[in-house]
């Protein structure tokens, strides 16, 4: 039996996306659902894969099948390819499984040539509509499929215009565009070195290769790896009878959502154009109309369309994304998918949702992406910050949140400049997919052109970035590198702030605020604590980022870092004493001024988090990195400890290391110097137990950081319990405490049998295990890990996404023997690594009780932990 590669809409339904495409699959479950859609079919993903192994050139026995499909398509519309009389037409869309901006998108009205177009024009009595279909034709297929860029049309069809003195293509007669058409044809010819391709199927095969050939180009390659996708999935081909929305008045064309994209709100969304057709609406060319003023114009076509996309939600239990095309007033379906939307509005629609009764808690919760939800933790302009300032100009709402940062031009140069650390906005006339790394780099978007569903508007909403589009007040020069606004022209040197919540532009950098996490999001974030059974905890070493990890729902502090405590302008000078000292008296005359405040960083920080868990960790860099540079203050300093400059200068060149990360750290430095690891666990506990006094029953959690051995474990341990016993003693009394270590160099996680038979908890710290696994600095790693990335030797930078088979073994290995030791161990992450889905998810599985990351990744951990819970529960 011959394999089977095509598909006829009435074949399939929406669970076979992975063979048909996300599109085509759509296709035909509205097909089987009754709705309204021209009729065609679907050439599958296999075909795709096995294009790319006949060298990719399509075979004959696919061509076989898709002469036999057409002829279904023939006679289903009774019309014929290439006919003089009544020709049939057809669009050629790719559909992958997973919906993919930068891939061949549309190719409409195939199977014109010069003979089709007399049948059509005769067909329809419409000899303008002809024509113009033509001129289309000619021009989306030289683009899309021959790579010819447009321009080298729009400039013809332009100075059409001007001759005729009209500003719309609508204004052009049906003679204007038979020239249009002939020059378009000499453009083409010329470029292309043969005559543009008369045959319909010769177009129709020209076609699906060139979709099958966008599979791979960079754009494509680029967007699958920063969403993750696989590249052996290959993409679909749907070729489906056309249908016209540009008939004249009564026709037109459109792209709604069932509810609006960017905040949720339950109202049909969208934007349509009359005497149109697709591109005109996604290219803004035209300033299309809000799909609410349909309701006047074609009040039963609107109720229709309003009709169908609630049957189609209701089908699909999600906001739907659908283009539909209007035939001398009649509706067709051309495509539905689950919508692009913002985290705002993810988290609205799923909570809706369940409210309307379409969804349960679990399945809400699964449907918002978890890594997404940062869209929501960023921040707003501050209300003061818009009372203050006066908007320059106003563009779309079209991604929410707001940014602040310099304008750059180009994709490359918000790419460079990001790099750098600097905030930018990329500002563009228009953005196309070559804009794609520019707009992931940069803070914000703001184009002159293009409608809330253009190409910027999709790709910012998807990211979860600040968008403000179609801002036609601002004249945008890329050549020149300038924008104009309100009359003054700004540069590279200017910064802009863009608010995507209203579409506001200002001049300057305007003060943001932190979002409130009340209403939709609160009541989602309860759904997700109610299914979560593993805890989130925070890493924050300032009351001020404890305060925020709390709003966000921290149910605790996984890493308090103490070491930028001791970085304070009014503490550095006592630290730097403290390293230089000559003896451990003067060492212990300035740790005893470090340490009452060291006790009120703790107590802050404990009263601030109640009877949460609060893990400070011991001091933990080199000790190098606290000494000064500058001459005067290295003056000073040999002043105060009575040494000559050039002594404390040898002190400081002594501590120097070649490989400070792998040196004179963590609780070496304890093992060096127990007075320091002393005064901090005398600071933690008598903060503690101050806390107590006020009736907060704080068990502090003491970490000791980057162990390697139990004997040097043990040794810095017995120096913070003789000193935590010390204490007791002078104030009368205990308080219950745990004792810890950090689980960071490989040696440590393969003898946790041994480490945990004395300590109470490990934490897992996945930057320093992953550094030491790989061998890999985590300082120097940026500097080539691109190129790794680049040549897919890596998949993902092992320092965001946990690596599971190298780091996770350790970790499962240490879990495993640390458990077997002491069954009551308590086991935690907090490197970055436990804020990012993905390893989430996994350390779960592995066993973890908690995790703890930065204070805006809290909701992001919570919601990966809780759909994880969900749909593989972990034996309890
Ligand atoms: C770690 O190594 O994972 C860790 C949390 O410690 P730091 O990043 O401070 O080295
Ligand atoms: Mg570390």
């Amino acid at each position: 039996m011959t394999e089977k590669y095509v598909y006829n809409f009435n074949e399939g339904d929406k669970d076979m996306r992975s063979l048909l495409g996300g599109k085509g699959a759509n296709l035909a479950e509205m097909t089987n659902m009754g709705i309204n859609v021209p009729y065609g079919f679907t050439v599958t993903t296999e075909a795709c894969a096995r294009f790319y192994e006949e060298d990719k050139k399509l075979w004959n026995d696919l061509n076989d099948e898709i002469t036999s499909h057409i002829k279904d398509l023939e006679e289903h519309n009774k019309k014929t390819f290439g006919s003089t009389e009544d020709p049939l037409l057809v669009s050629v869309r790719s559909g992958a499984p997973i919906s993919m901006p930068g891939m061949m998108d549309t190719i409409l009205n195939l199977g014109l040539n010069d003979d089709a177009v007399i049948g059509l024009s005769k067909k329809t009595n419409n000899e303008r509509f002809a024509y113009d279909s033509y001129r289309r034709f000619i021009q989306m297929f030289a683009d899309v499929a021959m790579g010819i860029n447009k321009n080298n049309f729009e400039k013809v069809l332009s100075a059409k215009k001007a001759e005729k003195n009209v500003e719309e293509d609508t204004a052009l007669d049906a003679n204007d565009l038979k020239d249009v058409v002939e020059s378009y044809k000499k453009v083409y010819k010329e470029i292309q070195g043969e005559d543009f391709p008369q045959d319909p199927r010769d177009q129709l095969d020209k076609a699906i290769t060139a979709v099958f050939a966008s599979w791979n180009n960079e754009r494509a390659i680029l967007y699958r790896r920063l969403n993750d996708i696989d590249d052996s999935m290959g993409t679909a081909v749907n070729v489906q009878s056309m249908v016209f929305g540009n008939m004249g008045d009564n026709s037109g064309t459109g792209v709604a959502f069932s509810r609006n994209p960017a905040t949720g709100e339950n109202k049909l969304f969208g934007e349509y154009l009359m005497n149109a057709q697709g591109e005109d609406v996604v290219a803004g060319v035209r300033t299309p109309k809000e799909i609410a003023t349909l309701k006047d114009s074609m009040p039963d076509v609107y109720k229709q369309f309003h009709d169908t996309s609630e049957k189609l939600e209701q089908h699909y239990k999600d906001m739907q994304d659908m283009e539909f095309t209007i035939q001398e007033g009649k509706l067709f379906l051309l495509q539905t998918r689950n919508g692009k939307r913002t985290a705002q509005a993810a988290v609205k629609v799923a909570v809706d949702l369940v409210h309307e009764g379409l969804l349960d808690e679990k399945e809400a919760i699964l449907r918002v992406d978890a890594k997404d939800l940062d869209g929501i933790l960023h921040p707003t302009l501050s209300e003061k910050s818009k009372k203050e300032n006066q908007p320059v100009a106003k563009g779309l709402a079209a991604s929410p949140g707001a940014a602040v940062g310099y304008i750059a031009f180009t994709a490359k140069e918000a790419k460079d400049r990001a790099a750098k650390g600097i905030n930018v906005i990329l500002v563009r006339e228009e953005t196309s997919p070559e804009d794609l790394e520019g707009m992931v780099s940069a803070s914000g978007i703001l184009t002159a052109r293009g409608g809330m569903t253009s190409h910027a508007a999709v790709v910012a909403r998807g990211m979860g970035k600040c968008c403000v589009s179609g801002a036609h007040d601002i004249y945008v020069d890329e050549i020149e590198r300038f924008v104009r606004i309100d009359g003054k022209k700004y540069t590279d040197k200017d910064t802009i702030s863009i608010d995507g919540s209203t579409g506001n532009i200002y001049i300057g950098s305007l003060e943001t605020e932190n979002p409130k996490l009340e209403g939709d999001f609160g009541e989602f974030m309860g759904w997700v604590d109610k299914y979560r059974d593993i805890k989130v905890r925070t890493n924050a070493d300032t009351p001020h980022d404890a305060k925020q990890a709390l709003e966000f729902g921290a149910e605790g502090i996984g890493l308090c870092r103490t070491e930028h405590m001791f970085f304070k302008a009014d503490r550095i000078f006592q630290v730097r004493k403290m390293i230089l000292a000559h003896n451990s008296e003067t060492r212990k005359e300035a740790l005893d001024k470090i340490l009452p405040m060291q006790e009120d960083d703790f107590y802050q920080i404990y009263s601030l988090m109640g009877e949460r868990p609060v893990t400070v960790r011991l001091l933990d860099p080199p000790l190098h990195e606290f000494l000064p540079r500058g001459q005067e203050e290295i003056r000073t300093l040999a002043e105060d400890l009575n040494m000559e400059i050039s002594e404390v200068k040898k002190r400081i060149l002594d501590l120097e290391e070649v490989n400070p990360m792998l040196g004179f750290r963590g609780l070496r430095l304890g093992v060096r110097y127990p007075e320091i690891s002393k005064m901090q666990a005398r600071a933690i506990i008598q903060a503690a137990m101050h806390c107590h006094e006020d009736g907060i029953k704080v068990v502090p959690e003491i970490m000791i950081p980057l162990s390697s051995d139990v004997k040097e474990l043990a040794y810095v341990k017995s120096k913070v319990r003789e000193e935590i016993e010390k204490v007791f003693e002078e104030k009368g009394k205990k308080i219950d405490y745990l004792l810890g270590t950090m689980i960071e160099i490989p040696r440590a996680a393969i003898t946790a049998d041994e480490i945990g038979e004395i300590t109470d908890f490990f934490s897992f710290g996945t930057n320093d295990l992953t550094q030491m696994t790989f061998g890999l600095s985590r300082d120097d790693a940026g500097k080539f890990l691109g190129l790794y990335l680049d040549k897919d030797i890596f998949a993902k930078d092992p320092f965001q996404v946990l690596d599971q088979k190298g780091v996770g073994f350790l970790v499962e290995t240490a879990v495993e023997r640390g458990k077997k030791a002491n069954p009551n161990l308590h086991l935690g992450i907090c490197g970055e690594h436990g804020g990012e889905p993905t390893t989430v998810k996994y350390l779960y599985n592995v066993g973890l009780d908690y995790v703890s990351c930065s204070p805006y990744r809290v909701p992001i951990a919570k919601l990966a932990a809780a759909q994880e819970a969900i749909e593989h529960p972990r034996n309890k």
